[in-house]
């Protein structure tokens, strides 16, 4: 069954913190703050467009939704509530600082039918969070994701791979920290260095080194990967597709299919593997998955061949891997 949502934004218009990848202080006067009213248009049009309202949530996306002004915070939630239930849309959903929950705050959301939380967890690396200013510790993500958990709501975690101060190791760390807080839902989000961000400073001043982007590729798969294993569904990996990005991007970790690179990136982990150093292998997999497995542009085709073995790829109605031919 596929899940979707109708996307709010809400900004975090005077938030106190200076995150060091947060671009709010340039683009806040820019910034529109949906109301009540608004909130209700957005979901009356959705509700006579989407096809499976049963499977779709109305979500207050982009900044620190429980950080707002309670007043504003109820009027939207009031707004959306009345949008959910019986033939409307599945429930609500918010994501906000791990500083920013506490038990009032849940009882709050759950008597409006909030039912997952997602909360930027960024890094589980307190050395990480501070250099990158996030004004909370990883105890905070820890303690907010076990209150939220015994609160009964769904549990959603987002991480950023890349800050300043972190490292392959550190980020593969976070991402076990986060396996043991037992999230339903993760989003990955490799860096992506914006005009006017304290991350953008450091790199111009050459203090932030990155790590090059086929390593970020290759890491954000095995922690999709780590992910999967145990049964947490990655919602996304990279950021969306968009010309803003594009146009203020200084540096960073963004391709418009970077999930799709990740996992061609774990298909070709598991090609060596059966491949196992021999000259041709005859395989099918999915036809839903043939474009991964073959990679982005045959990158796929041309690194196994690189390795000295020649693969050819079929597609099968089935699920997995078969291997036909190895020799
Ligand atoms: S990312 Fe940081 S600075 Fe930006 S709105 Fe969120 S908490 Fe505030």
């Amino acid at each position: 069954m596929k899940h979707s949502n109708i996307s709010i934004f809400i900004p975090h218009v005077g938030c106190p913190h200076t995150c060091s990848f947060c671009d709010q202080r340039t683009i806040s006067g820019a910034q529109h703050l949906p109301d009540g009213d608004e909130v209700r248009r957005i979901c009356a049009g959705a509700l006579s467009e989407v096809k499976e309202p049963e499977n779709t949530e109305i979500a207050f996306f982009g900044g620190s939704f429980t950080a707002v002004p309670r007043d504003y915070m109820t009027e939207l939630l009031e707004a959306a509530h009345s949008f959910t239930g019986s033939g409307r849309f599945r429930g609500i959903r918010c994501s906000t600082r791990p500083d920013c929950i506490d038990e009032e705050v849940l009882d709050i959301l759950r008597s409006y039918g909030v039912t997952a939380i997602e909360l930027g967890a960024q890094s589980m690396n307190d050395e990480v969070l501070e250099a990158n200013e996030r004004g909370h510790s990883s105890a905070d993500v820890e303690r907010a994701a076990e209150l939220i958990k015994a609160k009964g709501f769904e549990l959603g975690l987002q991480m950023m791979t890349g800050l300043y101060k972190s490292s392959i190791t550190s980020d593969e760390e976070t991402a076990e920290k986060i396996i043991a807080l037992r999230p339903d839902t993760v989003r990955i989000y490799p860096v992506v260095v914006l005009r006017g961000t304290k991350l953008a400073e450091l790199y111009e001043e050459g203090v932030y080194e990155m790590i090059p982007f086929e390593e970020m590729v290759s890491m954000c798969s095995r922690i999709m990967l780590r992910f999967q294993e145990n049964g947490i569904r990655v919602i996304k990996c990279g950021l969306h597709a968009s010309e803003f990005v594009e146009k203020d991007m200084v540096a960073g970790y963004y391709h418009p299919a970077f999930r799709e690179l990740c996992e061609s990136e774990v298909y070709l982990s598991r090609l060596m593997e059966i491949a196992d150093g021999c000259s041709l292998l005859r395989i099918t997999v999915p036809a839903k998955e043939i474009s991964k497995a073959v990679g982005h542009k045959k990158s796929n085709i041309e690194r196994m061949k690189a390795m000295g073995t020649i693969v050819l790829i079929y597609p099968s109605p089935g699920e997995g891997i078969e291997i036909i031919e190895r020799r």
